[in-house]
Order: structure tokens, then sequence, then C-alpha cells
């Protein structure tokens, strides 16, 4: 597995695998792998014949009162990772090699990015569409590979790719969880016990919604299914909620009932300092 940070060199290497015919898959990534992480490079692996994955922690996507600069980092344990799962190339540029002087630029993608985690990260996603759009133009790849987990940022991508015509097949990975269901997270990381259990309660939450629609065919009516997750979550001491909402897959509008591709998203603080999000489909 090749490591490198160079911009120059990464083209270069990515040009020669093109020249011999070869497809590129993109893992876009901030690191800490998880079996999340691994699952997106593994599809890429089985999709592609190259897997680049992009090891950066994005500042521009981070607002003044976020966790950048103790977003945890373990770069040895990363790359043995990573070249355990078959990934070819790890490209982890330093801050100033993507935001050197004079960078002018952003990308910014509307509606899609004003409900849900948008509203409490006003400028998330024009850091997270301005990085992936440079490593789009960096890298060149025929796919990259999104979680679910996040799935405002897939939908923004998948939008940004239409718009800006990158020539890219955006690729969805389901959601990897613990086995009792908690959504993996780098973020996992900052939960001591007490918090880790409870953390649980959204996943929970979003469940019993699910269940009430899909396994009793019960109330379909938003309204009543987001009271009903709420009030799971207000029961937690440490947990507090940041947004619940059923909205469509597609254009994450908010529905009044559930019909079609709907999901349920939600974003908890636990103890007021770590935010976790999660997201189930109201389809089978
Ligand atoms: P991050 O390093 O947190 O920016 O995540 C990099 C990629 O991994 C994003 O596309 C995430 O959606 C994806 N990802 C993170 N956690 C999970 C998970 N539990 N299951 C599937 N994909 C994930």
């Amino acid at each position: 597995m090749i490591v490198e940070p160079s911009i120059e060199k990464t083209r270069s290497i990515i040009d020669s695998w093109k020249k011999g015919g070869e497809t590129v898959g993109l893992v876009p990534t901030m690191g800490y792998f998880h079996e999340g992480h691994l699952a997106l490079m593994t599809q890429s692996g089985s999709t592609a014949d190259r897997t680049v994955v992009s090891l950066f922690v994005n500042p521009t996507q981070f607002g003044p009162n976020e966790d950048l600069d103790v977003y945890p980092r373990d770069f040895e344990g990363d790359c043995s990772k990573a070249r355990e799962t078959g990934v070819d190339l790890i490209f982890c540029p330093e801050s100033g090699t993507m935001y050197g002087d004079g960078h002018r630029t952003s990308v910014t993608v509307s509606e899609l990015t004003e409900g849900l985690c948008g509203a409490d990260r006003p400028v998330h996603f024009t850091g997270v569409a301005t990085i992936v759009a440079k490593l789009f133009n960096i890298i060149g790849p025929d796919y990259a590979f999104f979680g679910e987990k996040d799935f405002q940022q897939l939908a923004v991508i998948t939008q940004l790719v239409h718009d800006l015509n990158f020539n890219i097949s955006i690729v969805g990975v389901p959601i990897v969880r613990e086995p009792d269901g908690l959504a993996m997270s780098s973020r996992n990381a900052y939960l001591d016990q007490v918090e880790r259990s409870e953390a649980i309660i959204l996943y929970r939450a979003l469940c019993s919604v699910r269940n009430e629609v899909i396994s009793k065919g019960g109330t379909r009516d938003s309204a009543a299914l987001l009271k009903m997750g709420r009030v799971l979550i207000e029961n937690s001491p440490v947990c507090a909620i940041d947004y619940l909402s059923i909205v469509d897959e597609q254009t994450l509008m908010p529905q009044r009932k559930v019909a079609g591709k709907c999901r349920i998203a939600g974003a908890i603080k636990v103890n007021g300092r770590i935010r976790l999000i999660d997201n189930v489909a109201l389809y089978k």
C-alpha cells in the first residue's frame, strides 16, 4: 500500500493505473478507522480495480465551537487497517496542501443542506462539498463510496456530482453497527462507559418508530411517530435531542405522513458535548 501526502505524486500514480485500463474507487475519510470505514473500502475493492482512501481531517467542515482540535487520530493504526483491507493508496495531505495561501473557492449545495444537520452546523456541508469536489478533481475516481450513516451527506454529494457534471458513480454503503445496534462512529471514542450505554437510545427510538410503521402497520402520521421517538430519548438523563425528523430520502423534505421512501433521522448530544447521528429507513 502506498502512503502519499503529495497531490502531484498521487496524480501520477493514478494516471499510470488509468493508462493501464484500471478503474479507481475513492473512499473519502477523516481517519480513526472502524468497521464502517472498512466496509466502504471493501466495497470499493470489489467494485473497482484500485482503491484510494483519502485521510484528511478537513478543517472547513467544523464550526468554530466543534471538535476539530480533539478529533481522534491514529495514523499508524489506520494505515495497518487499510493495508489489511486491500487498499492500494492512502492520500493523506497536509492542511496547507489542500488549503494553501489564497484558497478562495467554496462549493455550496443549496436546499439539501439547510435542514437536519445543516440547521445546527451551518458551515458543515459547504466544507464537505468543497473538500469532496477537490478530492474528485485530484483523484479522478470512477466510483466514490459514502456511508448511509451520513445520509444527508450522501444526498448532498449525489446532487453535487449531478450539478457539476462529475463523471463519477456515487455508491451508498449501509450503516455498520455495534452488536447492540449503535452506529459505528469515530466520535464514539469520546463516550465514557455510562454515556456509551445511554447513547443507544437514539437507535432504539428510531427502531421503535420503524417497528410501529412496518411490523405493527400502525400510524403513519409523522407527528405521532416523532412524539413516540422523542419520549424515549427524553427519558435519558444524559441524551438531548438535537433533531428528530421524518424526511423523504431524496429531497430531505420533512413529510407529514410516511409514504414512499422515507427515513427517520436524528441527532442527539450526549452530556451536551458529543454529537451523534443515526437514521433508519421507514420502508422494507
Ligand atoms: P468520516 O471519517 O467520519 O468522515 O467517515 C468517512 C465515511 O465513512 C463517510 O462516508 C461515512 O458516512 C462513512 N461511515 C462512517 N461511519 C459509518 C458506519 N457506521 N457505517 C457505514 N459507513 C460509515
